[in-house]
């Protein structure tokens, strides 16, 4: 169980976070959600005690970060939106150094051999860490933070600058640790949250505006015009022809799939209808839509609706 309450943070004139209170139950994946800028770098800063803040507290099963940093930084795993990696070493041994520096009192070979199974890094791990792709790189940070077998795992932007395979392996991996962690992720993708998170914190200029679970937030804001399209094919292909219809603003593979079909969820500008354009487009390249539903909100109407109210 992890609780932050009434969070506030300055550099120097910039409020960066504003009363930010939320929790996150035993077992839970909650997802920070918010635009670049909103304050969730800072928050998970200062969750896992690199930051302090000005005001507010965080505790971890009843400990409190700035009473007791060395035992809730034992019980929190962190990766941050570029890992601390070091290129010089193999996999194997960033990974033993990190077990050194916690301070690991498991049996080193064996929990190393498990949290290279989970991560999938068994291939590469006698690898130099220069010479990996930037997806095996983040599986690296996964598994740096799984090191000690933290209760708590903080992921901060997991999948950006991943291809959209890496995505979807790493969504998946998040989801399997979720099974047997408390997890807080941040992320400016709500298709990311509806794909891994059980909760949704939605943050926008260092206040929290909405805390919900998942199924719940496009519901709460009433619905409108985002669709989950689904489509055979190359994804990198789809995902191109999706991006260049007219109207549509944004598009993300989800990790659902069915057969040689991935779940497409697709944003469109306030007030168009895309879904004739989006047929005419796959249709012309050959791409059979198979599916094709109203999801809800785009995250820009959610945006909208509450700092409406
Ligand atoms: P997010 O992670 O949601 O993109 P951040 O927590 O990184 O947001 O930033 C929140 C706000 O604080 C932004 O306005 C950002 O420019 C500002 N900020 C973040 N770090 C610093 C810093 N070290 N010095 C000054 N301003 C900062």
């Amino acid at each position: 169980m992890i609780e932050v309450k009434g969070l506030s943070k300055r550099y120097g004139k910039v409020v960066a976070l504003d009363g930010v209170t939320f929790s996150a139950s035993d077992g839970e994946i909650v997802g920070l959600l918010g635009p670049n800028g909103a304050g969730k770098s800072t928050a998970m800063n200062i969750i896992t005690g690199y930051l302090s803040a000005d005001s507010g507290t965080v505790t971890v099963d009843g400990a409190s970060i700035s009473d007791e940093p060395e035992k809730v930084k034992r019980l929190v795993g962190y990766l941050p939106e570029i890992p601390p990696l070091y290129p010089d070493m193999k996999v194997s041994e960033y990974l033993s150094f990190v077990c050194d520096l916690k301070k690991c009192s498991v049996p080193k070979a064996a929990h190393l051999d498990e949290i290279a199974k989970v991560t999938k890094i068994t291939g590469v791990w006698d690898r130099l860490i220069a010479n990996l792709s930037k997806g095996y790189r983040q599986r690296v940070g996964i598994a740096s933070a799984l090191v000690g077998d933290p209760k708590v795992l903080i992921f901060d932007e997991p999948t950006v600058g991943l291809d959209p395979g890496q995505i979807i392996e790493t969504r998946s991996l998040l989801r399997r640790l979720g099974r047997r962690h408390t997890v807080i992720l941040s992320t400016h993708i709500l298709s990311e949250v509806e794909a891994v998170c059980d909760r949704v914190v939605i943050i926008d200029r260092g206040r929290i505006i909405a805390n919900e679970k998942t199924g719940d937030i496009s519901s709460a804001v009433g619905g409108g015009r985002r669709y989950a399209v689904k489509v055979c094919g190359q994804t990198g292909e789809i995902l191109n022809v999706l991006r260049a219809v007219d109207g549509v603003t944004s598009v993300e593979v989800t990790g659902e799939r069915d057969l040689d079909a991935y779940v497409y969820m697709v944003d469109s500008e306030r007030g168009r209808d895309v879904r004739r354009a989006i047929f005419s487009a796959c249709a012309e390249r050959r791409l059979p839509i198979i599916g094709m539903e109203s999801a809800g909100v785009s995250l820009e109407e959610v945006f909208m609706k509450l700092t409406e109210k």
